[in-house]
């Protein structure tokens, strides 16, 4: 338990029906109760857990700040497990600054970024992996992305982390009895006996990894770079993705100067849609900003979606753009032949940026008569996928999602309703975990001291414990909770 207070603002800065100041700690009741005025001129503390009417009136000067709603929480029942007092007051930012000031007189301390959630995960309310999900829920841009952080916050992914611990601690447990009480009959294991064991645990963590890739893109999205040359339907396309008209769409060739980010839902994927003026060399300052600026969105793209007018003949810019784009290491170039990359490799890993990068190929305006030739754009994308579409009538759209889709899960089924990994950091702890497990065979096969498998085995149990915070150090719980907002 910790032995201060801490109080914060807990909806978000600006104008609202209601603001929220949270209190926590073990004076938290102390805190409030004087400067809670009850209706009758009841002074005794309100029953836990139900919301009380009152007034909020600063003790020095009897000045009535605002008209509240507030709960008194009593511990353990309550988000951190220590009393906590929830302030609903009206939703204006000097009112709730107000309040914070005198909660701060009386005596509590401003909250960190997260504390509210640290002190429940030190509690023992959370884990940390729960505790993370919290912020992710409160991230989520998709359904499908609040959906994994909700499973997580229930606890399905600590518990398959807790089991494979468990699994693993069994296979030490056996290993150091026989170390250690070597004179009490315990018998020393064989490898045979030990080895079906790590194979369990190895089997559960590598269930945990499996569907980790997808997880992660659930979670972090695609940073998507829509590239072409001016008027080719760039922003256009942005727009039908998004499915509402952000970006302005105007008939004049290079209008789109600034790059626009705005989050479209594929299927549960979220895609960072960077809108560019197209790689294009230019005189014009303020287009060769637009210019520098769509170069850099593609170098840091997960994904192009190259884009090129359907009603016009390839043009010089449009060879230009492709050899741009194959400089960032997009596609491969056709003149340079002997370094193939199979459509495989392009599609292997789509977030870790390895050449090979995938782009998916739009020939927009089918609605017109068709003056590229398909062929030659095939000949410059070999293995990427083509599709044709139209911004104006919509064809196209249904198949240009599901290209998006097969390209990046590398024809992987989503399945976003089981509990899947979605952090990086906890596929980083599962990756070393079954290395760990893997390199525990080594000396099992080689016939070495058993100490030398528990080595391994202890680190892989305790990597595991990093997940779920058990093993965490204080550096990364600092590190992950700063993350958080303030009063959550
Ligand atoms: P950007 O410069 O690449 O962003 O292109 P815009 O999205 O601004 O589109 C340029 C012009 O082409 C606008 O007048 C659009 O209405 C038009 N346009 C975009 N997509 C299509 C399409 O599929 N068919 C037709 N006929 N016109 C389109």
């Amino acid at each position: 338990m910790q032995n201060d207070t801490i109080a914060a603002i807990a909806t978000p800065p600006g104008i609202g029906g209601v603001g929220v100041i949270r209190v926590s700690g073990p004076e938290a009741f102390a805190i409030v109760l004087p400067l809670f005025r009850q209706p009758g001129g009841r002074t005794s503390l309100p029953p836990s857990h139900l919301l009380t009417y009152g007034q909020v009136v600063d003790p020095k000067t009897e000045e009535i700040m605002d008209e509240v709603f507030a709960a008194f929480m009593q511990a353990p029942r309550t988000y951190t497990r220590e009393d906590v007092v929830e302030i609903q007051g009206h939703g204006g930012p000097l009112i709730l600054q107000r309040i914070l000031r005198l909660v701060l007189a009386q005596g509590a301390r401003m909250a960190n970024a997260g504390e509210f959630t640290l002190r429940a995960f030190l509690n023992g309310r959370l884990d940390l992996a729960q505790a993370e999900a919290v912020m992710d829920l409160i991230d989520a841009q998709t359904e499908a992305a609040q959906r994994l952080a909700m499973q997580q916050l229930k606890g399905r992914i600590s518990a398959q982390v807790q089991s494979a611990r468990q699994a693993i601690l069994a296979v030490v447990a056996r290993i150091e009895a026989s170390i250690d009480f070597p004179e009490e009959d315990v018998p020393t294991p064989q490898p045979v006996e030990l080895m079906p064991l790590i194979a369990e645990a190895q089997r559960q963590v590598d269930a945990l990894l499996v569907g980790s890739e997808e997880g992660r893109l659930y979670r972090q999205g695609l940073r998507t770079a829509i590239i072409g040359r001016p008027n080719v339907g760039k922003s256009s396309l942005l727009n039908a993705l998004l499915r509402t008209e952000r970006a302005i769409v105007t008939p004049i060739a290079g209008t789109t100067r600034d790059t626009v980010e705005e989050v479209a839902n594929l299927r549960g994927i979220p895609l960072h849609l960077i809108d560019t003026a197209g790689i294009t060399p230019s005189a014009d300052p303020v287009e060769q900003m637009g210019v520098q600026r769509s170069r850099a969105a593609a170098e840091s793209a997960d994904l192009v979606l190259f884009v090129f007018d359907g009603a016009e003949a390839l043009t010089a810019q449009d060879q230009r753009i492709s050899q741009e784009l194959y400089a960032l290491g997009f596609g491969r170039d056709p003149s340079q032949e002997e370094a193939p990359t199979t459509s495989q490799d392009a599609t292997r890993d789509p977030l870790s940026g390895h050449p090979g990068r995938p782009v998916v190929v739009v020939i927009n305006k089918s609605d017109c008569p068709r003056q590229l030739n398909s062929a030659e754009v095939q000949r410059m994308w070999t293995g990427a996928p083509l599709v044709s579409t139209s911004m104006l009538t919509g064809e196209g759209l249904p198949e240009l999602e599901e290209s998006i889709v097969k390209l990046v899960l590398a024809g992987k089924t989503l399945h976003s309703s089981s509990a899947l990994v979605t952090s990086v950091r906890h596929q980083e702890a599962l990756r070393s975990a079954a290395a760990h497990l893997h390199a525990s065979l080594v000396p099992l096969e080689q016939g070495l001291p058993l100490d030398f498998v528990s080595i391994d085995l202890r680190a892989a149990y305790d990597g595991l414990g990093e997940i779920t915070g058990e093993t965490a150090s204080e550096d990364l719980l600092d590190k992950i909770f700063s993350e958080f907002c303030i009063g959550k």
